[in-house]
């Protein structure tokens, strides 16, 4: 998605964060970008939307929110809700107020919890929404699991067909878009003005003028739990130790543009191949390290939701495979199951893949011995045109 970046713990009252595709701070944090053209595009929310019911509830406070923007909300978070599986309703400030101009779509702010009971990884952050499913209690009672500030002076479409109109920015996708940074798919990430990468030293301070509605953590350089599933191109995992942290040798590595996920559930639904993160040479608090690779998913792939820039005229109401297994990866029940088909058929391991899909489909045989794609069946089409 273009255009839009995502923060992690606040509450303010006159965020100016960044100017557009200018450098932006993030903690937990993340800023989300206007590309501020149009481009046409089009994707449904997914068919659990209307036929699921989860017992897993999100729970919205809306401060400044009009009547069509409170409706458009809510049809993002019934989205997310009728994919997620989990016992603990999980609490959301929401506030709809000027950020300034500057092509700031959102910006949305996660709480954090590490080395909780039922944790996977021990010495990581975990955003409290995930937190409190794995270890089956409320941990941060009466503090939101994450704040999302949307941006009123934008051009907002708040129609839920996603048919958004020239020039305007779909209010809906936004929102699915921020409430996946608050589910977790957002890391830790910094380099600082003197050119030193870190995991873990991000303060407040970094996304002023914004504060949080919940404390600031000490961070004490511990990496997010994304973080943790994130892997250099020769497949060096950046928060294992591998780096110093802080250092400027972190730092080539968080603007080295050759940044991948390498959890398993990734892997199987982008084709045995590791999801691209964004990266770019220029650190940008708030877009880099916490979206996938703009260029990799452009607007029109299922993909294209969790990139850091929205275009307007575009709308795309799910979140998308790979999104979907970052969740899974880092420890959400993502439900429906969108994993891939796997299927023996006469010595070879046939994949169908993504399933379900709303407008292609890809499958490959593999030899059981070899594990390599027979000659050429890879193949891919379009279920509809565009
Ligand atoms: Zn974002």
């Amino acid at each position: 998605m273009k255009n839009l970046i995502t923060a992690t713990l606040v509450l303010i009252i006159a965020i100016n964060f960044c100017n557009a595709q200018s450098n932006c701070n993030r903690t937990f944090g993340v800023a989300c970008y206007g590309s501020g053209y149009d481009e046409y595009s089009k994707t449904d929310a997914p068919e659990s939307l209307f036929s699921e019911t989860r017992g897993l509830t999100i729970g919205v406070t809306y401060q400044g929110f009009t009547a069509p923007a409170q409706t458009a909300f809510d049809f993002s978070k019934q989205i997310w809700e009728s994919i997620l599986n989990g016992t603990v309703p999980i609490k959301v400030n929401a506030y709809f107020l000027p950020i300034g101009a500057g092509g700031s779509l959102a910006i949305t702010f996660p709480n954090g919890r590490k080395n909780f009971a039922g944790a996977i990884v021990n010495d990581v952050w975990y955003p409290t929404s995930l937190a409190n499913q794995l270890s089956g209690t409320e941990l941060n009672t009466g503090e939101s699991d994450f704040d999302i500030f949307l941006n009123s002076s934008v051009n907002w479409y708040f129609g839920t067909d996603g048919i958004c109109p020239i020039g305007k920015y779909d209010f809906v996708s936004v929102a699915l878009h921020e409430i996946c940074h608050g589910l977790g798919l957002v890391g830790l990430s910094k380099v600082d003005s003197l050119g030193i990468g870190s995991l873990g030293t991000l303060t407040i301070n970094d996304f002023s003028p914004a504060i949080t509605s919940f404390p600031w953590p000490e961070l004490d350089t511990f990496p997010g739990i994304f973080d943790h599933f994130l892997m250099t191109l020769d497949g060096t995992p950046i928060a294992n130790g591998s780096f110093l942290n802080p250092s400027d040798t972190l730092a080539d590595i968080l603007t080295s543009n050759q940044i991948y996920w390498n959890g398993i559930n990734g892997l199987q639904y982008n084709s045995n191949l590791e999801p691209r993160i964004y990266s770019p040479a220029t650190f940008a608090l708030g877009s880099s390290m916490v979206h996938l690779n703009e260029a990799t998913y452009p607007t029109g792939n299922e993909n294209e939701l969790m990139t850091p820039f929205a275009n307007s005229h575009s709308s795309n109401h799910h979140p998308g495979p790979i999104a979907l297994a970052i969740l899974k990866d880092i420890g959400w029940d993502v439900d429906p199951d969108f994993n891939s088909i796997q299927e023996s058929i006469s010595g070879y391991n046939f994949q169908i893949f993504p399933n379900p899909s709303a407008d292609f489909i890809s499958w490959n045989f593999k030899n059981n011995e070899e594990g390599e794609i027979v000659g050429d069946s890879a193949q891919s089409v379009p279920l509809f045109p565009r």
